[in-house]
């Protein structure tokens, strides 16, 4: 199966390639809309989600200028209230003073492209530059568990190398990147990684890898990993069992503003009711 000439890579699409290859083809390629709830408690899924938006949405409006008090008075979600007030004593904290929340960048990747959507980009023009990414969830994974997360590769290998339109026209060099989770429901606990050109030509050798390995399927295989299918939304269809993981298992360091992924509230809606 060819990919399309204008496929743009994401970190999502090259997550789920790396956990599944089917799951790549299923999604991205083929299409696939999901025929199974991905937990046992959609209602509870829903509502994570839409909180983590919401807070999201909170930041952004913050940071575009609109003050805290106001924004504070009208939440009346314990949660949101208690993410938002550990953003607003902790979340810019350390941060370079020129702050874009919500920019998208793209930078080729061998024939095609590569894309980044980052929360908040702070800069100082000719120092620092942090990536900043707003986490909801309740897991509070290891900083060595994140080095090895698509997101942490793609967003500091796209920074490092189409930083020089946010810099004067000058690159932004590697040692100067920092990438930081931020995590709201962990009052605010940070989990930062630096960045170096050896690391970044590494990062680089290993993501063009995967778009010839990509490149060259015939087929997509299943994942050997079965434990991921409990959490998937393509298990009957790959015939790994009819049963949704339980919510109470699952891994939620997700981010609904992280690119394209790709659940979708009103399938939620249609396969609860
Ligand atoms: S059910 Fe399992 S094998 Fe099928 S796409 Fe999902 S993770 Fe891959």
């Amino acid at each position: 199966m060819k990919l399309p000439e204008d496929f743009v890579f994401s970190q999502s699409s090259l997550q789920d390639y790396v956990d599944c290859p089917r799951r790549f083809q299923l999604r991205y390629l083929l299409r696939q809309r999901w025929p199974a709830p991905e937990v046992d408690d959609l209602l509870e899924l829903e509502r994570r989600m839409r909180r983590g938006d919401h807070f999201h949405h909170l930041v952004q409006q913050h940071l575009v200028g609109l003050p805290a008090d106001l924004l504070l008075k009208r939440l009346q979600d314990a949660d949101l209230r208690r993410w938002f007030t550990a953003y607003l004593t902790s979340g810019l904290d350390d941060l370079p003073p020129q702050r874009r929340p919500e920019l998208t960048l793209t930078v080729p990747l061998g024939e095609y492209s590569l894309l980044a959507k980052f929360d908040l980009l702070a800069l100082e023009p000719g120092g620092r530059a942090c990536i900043v990414d707003w986490k909801t969830g309740r897991h509070l994974p290891r900083g060595e568990a994140l080095a090895q997360r698509m997101q942490t590769i793609v967003y500091r290998y796209v920074l490092a190398a189409a930083g020089d339109s946010l810099n004067g026209g000058v690159p932004i060099p590697p040692e100067q990147i920092e990438m930081r989770y931020w995590y709201a429901d962990h009052d605010g606990a940070t989990r930062r990684l630096t960045y170096d050109r050896a690391q970044m030509q590494a990062d680089e050798a290993h993501l063009l890898r995967l778009v010839k390995t990509i490149e060259a399927h015939d087929e997509f295989p299943l994942t050997p990993d079965e434990q991921r299918c409990r959490f998937c939304v393509y298990r009957s269809l790959c015939d790994r069992g009819v049963e949704a993981g339980a919510m109470t298992e699952w891994d939620d360091d997700f981010d609904p503003a992280d690119g394209d992924f790709t659940l979708d509230l009103e399938q939620i809606a249609e396969i609860e009711f």
